[in-house]
């Protein structure tokens, strides 16, 4: 018999705009700085039972301007800032496409989700998106998470904006630190 509490509940995370500041194509640790708040969102969310798990698109590496290795290392830093406080990030999906070449990863598809899914026996159903694109948010509904959420840091504003009538399914917060209170709340 199936039982579903067995399984993992995860957040699925974008990285740059909703957990460190959007500034364009961001490659060196020194560029890295943390969305106020947004360590305690991590922590709070943590303890409440979620993995952690970032999908990011690095199209910078597609577009040659910097390398994989270098998105590790900005990653690591990351993961490192976020210890600090006792928060951790249990995986990071890297898509290093462009928007124009052929990618499996590259939101909105939703293959890193369904690899998490299985390495990590997480079920989507009970897990949430939260991204500053619209490609973010269409990745979690590709997948079937429990609700996408759009932080209106980083793009986030412009996204909204612009799409009024597809985020009609989501739901609208102004930051990460917002995000996770709405879905602790939705939790009880
Ligand atoms: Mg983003």
């Amino acid at each position: 018999m199936k039982n579903s509490t067995n399984q993992n509940k995860a957040i699925f995370l974008d990285r740059d705009g909703v957990i460190i500041e959007e500034k364009n194509y961001i490659h060196k640790i020194e560029d890295v700085s943390l969305i106020p708040k947004s360590t305690a969102a991590l922590k709070k969310l943590q303890d409440a039972g979620f993995l952690l798990i970032v999908i990011t698109n690095q199209s910078g590496i597609g577009r040659g301007y910097f390398s994989m290795e270098d998105v590790h290392k900005v990653n690591s830093h990351i993961q490192d800032l976020l210890k600090k406080e006792g928060a951790y990030i249990k995986k990071f999906y890297i898509a290093p496409e462009t928007p124009d070449q052929q990618s499996r990863g590259r939101k909105p598809s939703p293959a890193f989700l369904f690899d998490a899914r299985d390495e990590f026996n997480i079920d989507l159903s009970n897990s949430y998106v939260i991204g500053d694109k619209l490609i973010d948010l269409e990745c979690g509904w590709n997948a079937g998470v429990k609700k996408a959420i759009l932080v209106r840091t980083g793009y986030g504003k412009k996204t909204e904006m612009e799409n009024q009538d597809k985020l009609k399914q989501a739901i609208i917060t102004d930051d990460i630190f917002e995000a996770a209170n709405w879905i602790l709340n939705n939790e009880e």
